[in-house]
């Protein structure tokens, strides 16, 4: 595959990509994190302004707004009649794709461009931390950061797929970005573009190195969480102290439903049937419905969820949310052989019906019905 090595680290080689993208007239804007003021947060821009993407950050060191979210409010209507560039880590792109096939998001018209992913910081640490050493750490030794999103430390989407391009970063040389192409359009752009040529191999050997790393961490997190919030009684500790905001499935970027049915008036009960609830049960927690909703949500979207992280980051009770959910995640997807993001072909598990499939787990249930 053909790899050129554009200058600058991974913000860097995306700025001046963008910037020559828009002068060749490949794209007519582009998509792209902006700072706030003393580096407060990062949030998503839609600009043609070279001044504006030579003070982007592309690949910035949150991921306040998951992306998939906000293209599929953008495109939720029809295609972008321009082409606009997009840049995606990994699991946003993963999302993004999942949307699509969700009908909540339009690819055509755009350009996505994927980012070697190192992981992103947690926003609890972001808030609390030296901003500047956080900043500076995650630039320049991001090996050496402590402050990674759980989910990141045992993500395994670092190089993603279904990107037109991909900025990579991982095994080339420090001060260069590697720009490859993963369809017609990209490789058409490629061919144009600027840059020396660089070894693929390189990058190859350090993502199998940092996907075992990361596979071997992720057993860990998950089988610990696993052990201590099995089964009911598990759940219950698990979720213990949830507020009940619905926090986690607002920035949820598979959560799509208008109206979510644990928000609607069917769960507004009269007096009278809290009362009789509260005799029947000798007590009754409030608000109510709180482990309801944990399992109607991981029931919902845990075939499509990509343990992007963004629940936990948003929950203000400080719980392993987004662990939680990339375990059932992990174990309903294999059970479909399903992986979010991988094609737009595949179809959704939910959306058909097999009648020769899940009999282990029909078994006990037809020796009840047909004894
Ligand atoms: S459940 Fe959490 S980890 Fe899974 S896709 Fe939604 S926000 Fe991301
Ligand atoms: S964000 Fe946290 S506290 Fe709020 S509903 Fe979700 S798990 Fe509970």
């Amino acid at each position: 595959m053909k790899t050129l090595l554009w200058n600058g680290d991974l913000n860097q080689a995306a700025r001046d990509l963008l910037s020559w993208l828009l002068k060749e007239g490949f794209i007519k804007g582009a998509l792209v994190h902006m700072a706030l003021p003393r580096y407060r947060s990062f949030v998503p821009a839609l600009t043609r302004d070279l001044e504006a993407i030579a003070q982007s950050w592309p690949a910035p060191p949150l991921m306040a707004h998951q992306m998939a979210l906000v293209v599929s409010r953008m495109t939720i209507r029809g295609p972008v009649g321009q082409s606009i560039a997009v840049v995606l880590r990994p699991c946003e792109m993963a999302a993004l794709r999942e949307l699509v096939k969700l009908r909540q998001a339009h690819l055509d018209g755009l350009l996505t461009i994927g980012l070697d992913c190192p992981g992103v910081i947690s926003l609890k640490v972001w808030q609390k931390g030296d901003r500047k050493t956080l900043l500076e750490t995650f630039l320049r030794r991001p090996e050496e950061l402590i402050g990674y999103r759980p989910s990141c430390k045992m993500c395994l989407h670092q190089a993603g797929e279904g990107f037109d391009l991909v900025l990579g970063s991982l095994g080339f040389p420090s001060g260069k970005t590697a720009l490859l192409a993963f369809s017609p359009r990209g490789e058409e752009i490629l061919s144009r573009s600027p840059g020396e040529a660089g070894d693929l191999l390189s990058r190859t050997e350090a993502l199998d190195g940092l996907r075992a790393e990361r596979q071997a961490q992720r057993e860990k997190q998950l089988g610990d969480l696993y052990q201590r919030f099995s089964g009911a009684d598990g759940l219950l500790d698990f979720f213990s102290s949830c507020i009940n905001c619905h926090s986690c499935m607002r920035v949820c970027p598979i959560c799509y439903c208008r109206q979510c049915f644990f928000d609607s008036p069917a769960f507004e009960g009269s007096a009278d049937n809290y009362l009789r609830r509260a005799r029947r049960k000798n007590g009754l927690r409030l608000p109510s419905d709180m482990l309801l909703f944990h399992l109607g949500r991981m029931n919902h979207m845990s075939l499509s969820c990509v343990s992007c992280g963004q629940c936990e980051d948003a929950c203000p009770a400080g719980l392993p949310i987004a662990q939680l959910f990339s375990l059932a995640a992990q174990k309903s997807q294999e059970l479909f052989n399903y992986r979010p993001g991988r094609s737009l072909t595949d179809p959704l598990p939910f959306s058909v019906y097999q009648e020769e499939e899940l009999k282990e787990v029909e078994a006990p249930y037809r020796d009840i019905w047909h004894p």
